[in-house]
């Protein structure tokens, strides 16, 4: 049964319109089960009715002909008690409703399984039997699992808007929203440019082309220079494999015949597709046919068929890219956006980017960052195939993307980015002015910074200094650790900046989701895995080579502090401080005039939260990554779209632990500060400072906002407010009576902007 679903699985996978879909699970489901009848309803969220999209059994004519109301007949009984129902016999159950049409008089057993994707109902899937029987254990818990897998599918399939029956518009990829995660904070509009990832088969959109005679050149092109490559890799393969071994590039050859494939796509192009796309279809179809052979040798042919294919498509994708017009307000969306991808959009041009891999600690998004430039990461469901060209909203806060928005979506937002750039224009002035509260409680504003871009923004924003480098980024953009030497400049030019004030330095931190690209670490639960300190500890030689060039980098300054990412335990602050005071002393034996800095440590780890006075009496300041604290004390990946809507700095579980840090690190000498998203909000810093947080370390881009909030408040305000806030058990509680304070505080102007608009709704 595994291996049928599997199949399935994979049959589906490969469809390219939501009617291809359907088909393929009607037929296979009803082969599998050896059922008369398969049938697959949708729901239609427009208009709230089961549409009959496909069958297999029962009368064709039927198909998209037949509906009923959301809670009509045993198809919406199904749907309503969102569970399998299992009858011997249908047309006695009081819920049956008989369609003529569909000719199903005849069948007696029903079996209808929901399918639900992350919560919501797609529709109902049903198989039928003449046979008055009641399907067995085994049938039923099948086709759950089909359902189940096949959801997602579905939805991805919904979503890409291929469907042939308007009435399911609502799911279609216009006017819909898909969920990924903050890059950068922002808002851009404009229309996608849409960079394909290199030959990737399975996401080329169809496109009816303007010339067909040019799209057939240009495979034809393609198809020659691929000739000529495989030509060649047989040649220079000549010396050390057998003619044997090399007849597979004969095959190749052949296959790329114009009689084969060849003819074949240049057919479809005829028929009205462009060649890319005509290419994926043919090759597609062809890969699909060998992949369901049970014999092994076909099967490996589907895998060559693919290599082919693939390899034509990245000429033909080569021709196009060299083609690209960017729009006025471009949204640079791709599978994975890379550090060149931007640079290749004029500058004056690129409003917004989206990438469907990567997280907000991707090199790209770190870059978006320093350019200032709205992102959204980790939209995996993006159907990248049909955005070309599109108008997108880029909604940066919340992490969502809005494809082909509502007249009234794109007013609120151009009025939300409106009110933003006035916002922002009025903070400008608080640069020089210090962060007080009106009571006169001093509360220090640092900036968290990566890239050399950084500095000017923090010091534009009147920064007091830098409360996280994050020194792995200059190693992101390094072709391999980059030297003593090299590192000692970046780091030089930090402090030199921020001199006087200080800049702490984190340590290397990668793993997670932090990656180099020259020190790959793959790991089943890399979140859980070798990480931050626990990497370095075991690499002194990288430990030390960059604590060294730190320390080197301050000679004169003595603005530097050290801080120590990912510790769990307390053996690792003091192996650190070990390696750290052999690298000053040896430094000063060499004759550095040197000032031992402070060093610090990451609060992260939730086990440490039980640490912290232990921990402080054996450095100088503790760090809260409210970040990856976050994620850990909820369980939930701060990258993962799919969960994003648990993932809550605001959660009471977080807020308390954020003050029991709080109170246990208070009568140590040691300050205590957090740079994690949380400080950069007006309403967590506020309940920071109340909580007694010495400094509060965030983007530069979010320091005015949180400047002015401070400014415009009396701590005992921001005490009462915690105080009753501490005592709420839910996220939505502390964020509305957050809202309600600020609003009566005047601040509700500083609120992120998208906070006024309704959560978007969950497509994907
Ligand atoms: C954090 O975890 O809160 C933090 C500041 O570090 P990073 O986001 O780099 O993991
Ligand atoms: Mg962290």
């Amino acid at each position: 049964m595994l291996k049928t679903l599997q199949r399935i699985v994979q049959e589906v996978n490969s469809a390219r319109t939501l009617d291809e879909t359907l088909s393929i699970i009607v037929r296979r489901v009803r082969r599998a089960m050896k059922t008369d009848v398969c049938s697959v309803y949708l729901l239609d969220q427009e208009q709230q009715r089961y549409v009959l999209m496909d069958t297999m059994g029962l009368k064709k004519e039927s198909i998209k002909q037949v509906s009923l109301d959301a809670g009509q007949g045993l198809v919406g009984y199904v749907g309503e008690r969102e569970e399998p129902v299992n009858l011997d016999d249908a047309t006695q159950h009081p819920n049956y409703v008989y369609f003529a049409e569909t000719g199903e008089e005849r069948f007696h057993s029903f079996l209808g399984v929901p399918i639900i994707h992350q919560r919501r109902i797609l529709g109902v899937i049903v198989v039928q039997q003449q046979e008055k029987r009641r399907f067995d254990e085994g049938e039923e818990a099948f086709l759950v699992t089909v359902s189940a897998q096949l959801a997602g599918l579905l939805a991805h399939s919904l979503a890409t808007g291929s469907s042939s029956l308007s009435g399911l518009a609502q799911n279609s990829i216009h006017g819909s929203c898909f969920k990924g995660v903050a890059g950068t904070s922002g808002i851009a509009m404009g229309s996608a440019v849409v960079i394909l990832p290199m030959a990737n088969l399975d996401t080329v959109p169809d496109r009816v082309p303007e010339d067909p005679d040019a799209e057939i050149e240009q495979f034809r092109e393609a198809l020659t220079a691929v000739r000529n490559d495989i030509h060649e890799v047989n040649r220079r393969l000549a010396q050390r494999l057998s003619e044997e071994e090399r007849a597979l590039f004969e095959a190749y050859q052949r296959m790329l015949d114009d009689s084969a494939l060849g003819q074949e796509v240049i057919n479809k192009i005829g028929e009205g597709n462009w060649a890319q796309g005509a290419l994926c279809q043919v090759v597609t179809r062809h890969a699909r046919f060998f992949e369901l052979s049970q014999d092994d040798y076909l099967k490996e042919r589907a895998t060559d068929i693919r290599d082919l294919g693939r390899r034509v498509l990245a000429y033909l994708q080569k021709i196009e890219q060299d083609e690209i017009e960017y729009p006025e307000k471009a949204i640079l969306v791709s599978e994975e956006v890379t550090p060149a991808m931007l640079g290749e959009i004029p500058k004056e041009k690129l409003a917004g980017l989206v990438s469907v891999q990567g997280s907000s600690n991707s090199h790209v998004a770190i870059l978006a960052r320093a350019m200032g430039i709205p992102a959204v990461m980790g939209t995996i469901d993006l159907p990248l195939g049909l955005l070309n060209g599109q108008k997108l909203i880029v909604d940066g806060y919340q992490g969502v993307v809005f494809n082909n928005p509502s007249d009234e979506l794109l007013i609120q937002y151009g009025n939300l980015m409106r009110a933003e750039q006035k916002l922002q224009k009025g903070l400008e002035d608080l640069a020089g002015l210090p962060s007080v509260t009106l009571d006169g409680f001093k509360m220090p504003l640092l900036v968290n910074t990566g890239l050399a871009q950084d500095i000017t923004h923090s010091l534009n924003h009147g920064a007091e200094g830098v409360g996280l480098f994050r020194t792995e980024v200059p190693f992101m953009v390094s072709e391999r650790f980059p030297s003593e030497g090299e590192q000692q400049q970046v780091y030089r030019e930090q402090l030199k900046a921020f001199y006087p004030q200080p800049v702490t330095m984190r340590t290397l931190d990668i793993g997670g989701d932090k990656a180099l690209p020259y020190f790959p670490i793959n790991e089943a639960n890399p979140f859980l895995g070798w990480r931050g300190i626990r990497v370095t500890l075991d690499h002194p030689e990288v430990f030390l080579v960059q604590v060294r060039a730190m320390l080197r980098a301050s000679e004169g300054l003595n603005n530097l502090q050290i801080m120590l990412p990912m510790v769990s335990n307390l053996p690792e602050v003091t192996e650190s401080i070990s390696l750290i005071e052999r690298a000053f002393t040896e430094l000063c034996e060499e004759g550095l005039d040197l000032k031992r800095p402070d060093i610090g440590v990451m609060i992260e780890v939730p086990g440490t939260i039980y640490q912290v006075s232990r921990i402080a009496q054996l450095v100088d300041f503790l760090s809260v990554g409210s970040n990856d604290l976050t994620q850990y004390l909820l369980a939930v990946d701060r990258n993962n779209p799919r969960v994003a809507d648990l993932y809550s700095s605001f959660h009471p579980a977080v807020l308390n632990a954020l003050n029991t840090i709080a109170q246990s690190c208070r009568g140590h000498e040691c300050r205590l500060s957090l740079c994690g998203e949380l400080a950069g909000d007006p309403r967590g810093a506020v309940l920071l400072m109340a909580m007694g947080y010495d400094a509060l370390s965030m983007n530069a881009v979010n320091l005015p906002r949180v400047k002015s909030a401070i400014r415009q408040l009396r701590k005992a305000d921001a005490e009462t407010l915690l105080d009753q806030v501490l005592q709420l058990g839910t996220s939505e509680e502390v964020i509305a009576r957050l809202a309600e304070m600020m609003g009566e505080l005047g601040l509700g102007a500083l609120l992120q902007p998208v906070m006024s608009l309704k959560t978007p709704k969950k497509v994907q």
